[in-house]
């Protein structure tokens, strides 16, 4: 217990030694992002629970793939609403790395937001259920069905066969409304872990990111198609950073351009590799 309160503390501690400097550089999600928790609470625990003492399974997930992208131990704390305007955060920063102009922290402070997306996705890291999502619904395109009907037809009753118009329940297969959420939430991860990795500038650790988000997809579970879906998924969010947040944008973030990770091999945002296990940052360009 006395552990948890020391870990607390100190994380608090370091936080508030370098407010002004988080500030400038928290890591934001665009204008457009809705910011709410997942639908459906999950039955285990919630990500930040136990305090910064306590290693929850999302927790130790976004860890190791940090330590994995950054090249160094690196640590992952979730936290609470309540935890977060502790921290002097609000809903539109989606996580953040204390920096000095001399020094990274070693761990990175995720959001509620990008915590419950993570833990969610972790649980069931499918494209069904995460990208796709059915639905019953009432469709206003109607359906022709043929029926019996009695008709009055030169004055005599006669049974005949019409086709009258129904409306529908159908089930369609739709793009989930949390999918933004959840794969902006993959993104911030890697992006976070850029930050760890020493880069301070949101625009390179923002493409970066972007880069990275097929190697975190996969490692918070999804199968390789998944996961290379989801990075591209992301392209067209980063894209509209330039008129949203163009401070998290750069015009070298493309493939061959000079933040492109992987420059001498095709595809974007991540080359199709032959295994994503031992994919690694290639020393960073630029
Ligand atoms: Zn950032």
């Amino acid at each position: 217990m006395d552990q948890s309160r020391i870990a607390a503390s100190a994380a608090a501690r370091s936080s508030s030694r370098v407010r002004t400097l988080v500030l400038a550089s928290a890591c934001l999600a665009a204008a457009l992002t809705v910011v709410a928790s997942p639908a459906g609470a999950a039955t285990r625990g919630a990500p930040w629970d136990g305090g910064y003492g306590y290693v929850s399974p999302i927790e130790q997930r976004f860890a190791d793939i940090a330590t994995l992208l950054s090249n160094r131990a690196a640590r992952a704390y979730c936290n609470s609403a309540e935890q977060w305007r502790a921290l002097g955060m609000d809903d539109d920063v989606v996580g953040f790395v204390p920096a000095s102009a001399s020094s990274t922290a070693s761990f990175m402070q995720v959001s509620p937001f990008a915590c419950s997306y993570g833990d969610r996705f972790l649980a069931h890291p499918q494209r069904s259920g995460q990208k796709t999502c059915a639905r019953t619904q009432v469709e206003a395109r109607r359906r022709a069905v043929t029926v019996r009907r009695l008709l009055r037809i030169h004055g005599r009753v006669v049974r005949r066969l019409v086709t009258v118009w129904r409306k529908v329940r159908v089930r369609v297969i739709a793009q989930c409304g949390d999918y933004l959420n959840t794969i902006i939430s993959i993104e911030t991860i890697a992006h976070e872990a850029m930050h760890l990795y020493g880069f301070q500038d949101e625009a390179k650790a923002e493409c970066l990111g972007m880069q990275l988000s097929t190697v975190v997809a996969y490692r918070l579970g999804a199968d390789p198609a998944f996961a290379y879906e989801i990075g591209k998924d992301y392209v067209p969010y980063y894209v509209a950073k330039r008129a949203d947040l163009p401070e998290y944008w750069s015009a070298d973030c493309r493939d061959g351009g000079r933040l492109d990770l992987w420059r001498d091999q095709a595809g974007w945002p991540t080359p199709l590799f032959s295994s994503l296990d031992g994919v690694r940052v290639p020393s960073p360009g630029g």
